[in-house]
């Protein structure tokens, strides 16, 4: 059997021609992890648009697509271009398990909530010819025991993070504004793989550097600590996300970081304890976020705040004294959002009761937009706020002056070129991924999520930059 494996590209993705390092970061797991189901003989296409121009003039009898809010009219585009060649077309993922009743009108059948256990099940009745048009998943959700994913199938040179994995699903907490309680609708919501298991995985992948794309890393706390445990002395590093609460309980994050965390993804949303309250956000509250930044500093971990503009209770200096905190605490990158009420969620529910949402354009859920009556704030204010929120967190003098307020010399220079690389050099990542040059960038990637604590001179670490920068250069020639 042909079967194809596709992920659309987002919206925000717009040209082929000109693509954002962060769209070319990691590889579809998820599709990667539902090909090994399939059978050995199936002849397996994997295709992620945001980084390959898709083949369409194929005729596979299985066409598989996640679909995600803002790529969801691509994927309707793409589903009815294979209908129409015949093929029998699936269609999964978040906006599908909020939305099924949009979803099914461009698919031959639909999944529910994760795929583990329902995408086994609609194999046997694809070969038997008796497909539903809905696959549901909720009793027996698990993630142990699975078939190695198929990492034979991504096209690794054409990300900057190949190793990527997830070894949990969901998370312990249940934030309003968050698709996870939406996804998990029905069954278990927070569940993680085996740690012998984990290990296994990451004894597959090559090279140094690992990316856990869990939405907690720490949220099982007594399996991350086992975790760490195995990985110390694997001589990995690695990068994940975690709750301001997780950072500050007990010594996970110490044990993190002695297995080779170099840097962490916390979200920390937003200063106001009504904004929280409001959220359901109620991890965060009373906690010491300076106090949480300094101990991840103290332990050598990079961190990219994410924060939220937009809550009922901000207010027009909300984006000043959030740039100004990030800056002041040495926060490494910070990704900014505009609250978006994702449909399958409390927040748009609420909202929806309220009359607040004001369109239902899904491209303009990108988090960029405002697509809800604000209450302190106009629209206009808050789209604003969050551009002038990025320029002024990236403008040079203050990613010096946030690199400068490390101790160590070595810490400064490693938050300088993480910062200013990730944000400062658009062009030239556009340039390496069209060339297919970003396999060279992973050098120092791991370069500079090295350790900071370590007896390693700071001329021998220079050197060691300089020299991987003339290595990608004479790659990209
Ligand atoms: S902590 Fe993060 S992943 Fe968990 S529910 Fe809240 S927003 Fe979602």
């Amino acid at each position: 059997m042909k079967v194809k494996l596709i992920l659309p590209s987002l919206t925000e993705a717009k040209s082929p021609f000109w693509r954002p390092i962060k769209y070319s970061l990691f590889p579809p797991i998820g599709l990667a992890t539902l090909a090994a189901y399939l059978d050995e003989k199936d002849e397996i296409d994997l295709q992620d648009q945001h980084v390959e121009k898709l083949k369409l003039d194929d005729s596979p009898d299985l066409v598989v697509i996640q679909v995600y809010i803002t790529n969801a009219k691509r994927a309707y585009a793409i589903a009815d271009h294979y209908r129409k060649r015949g093929a029998f077309v699936v269609l999964g993922g978040l906006h599908v398990t909020s939305l099924p009743d949009e979803a099914e009108q461009f698919a031959d059948a639909i999944f529910i909530g994760p795929g583990e256990q329902t995408f086994p099940k609609f194999l046997k009745d694809f070969k038997n010819k008796k497909t539903k048009r809905r696959y549901y998943s909720r009793l027996g959700r698990t993630i142990e025991n699975q078939p190695p994913i198929r990492r034979d199938l991504i096209k690794r040179r054409k990300y900057l993070v190949p190793n990527s994995l997830v070894i949990s699903r969901g998370c312990p907490h249940h934030c309003d504004f968050c698709y996870k309680d939406a996804f998990f609708k029905g069954g278990k919501s927070f569940y993680t793989q085996r740690v012998d298991e984990i290990l296994v995985e990451i004894d597959r992948l090559k090279g140094k550097h690992l990316y856990f794309l869990d939405d907690h890393l720490l949220g099982n706390p007594k399996l991350a600590s086992e975790l760490f445990e195995g990985m110390r002395g694997m001589g990995r590093v690695f990068q994940g996300a975690a709750t301001v609460q997780s950072i500050l309980k007990g010594n996970l994050i110490e044990k993190a970081a002695g297995a080779g965390l170099r840097s962490l993804f916390v979200g920390f949303e937003t200063f106001s304890e009504e904004n929280l309250k409001q959220s359901n956000k109620s991890q965060n509250l009373k906690l010491n976020y300076e106090l949480a930044a300094k101990r991840l500093h103290e332990l050598g971990v990079m961190i990219n705040g994410s924060f939220v503009f937009g809550l009922d209770n901000d207010n027009e200096d909300v984006f000043k004294r959030t740039v100004d905190w990030g800056v002041k605490n040495a926060i490494t990158t910070a990704t900014y959002h505009i609250l978006t009420p994702y449909p399958g969620t409390r927040l748009f529910e609420n909202m929806q009761k309220a009359g607040r949402i004001k369109t239902r354009d899904w491209d303009l859920y990108d988090t960029r937009h405002v697509v809800y009556e604000p209450k302190n704030l106009s629209a206009e204010e808050i789209e604003v706020g969050y551009w002038w929120s990025y320029k002024e967190f990236y403008k040079w003098s203050n990613v010096f002056k946030a690199s400068l307020s490390h101790d160590s010399v070595k810490h400064q220079l490693k938050h300088l070129f993480y910062t200013g690389g990730w944000k400062k050099f658009e062009g030239l990542w556009n340039i390496l991924i069209n060339i297919g040059g970003l396999k060279s960038m992973l050098p120092l990637l791991e370069l500079l999520l090295s350790e900071v604590n370590n007896d390693k001179s700071l001329h021998q670490k220079l050197e060691n930059i300089a020299h991987v920068f003339k290595n990608i250069s004479i790659e990209t020639k």
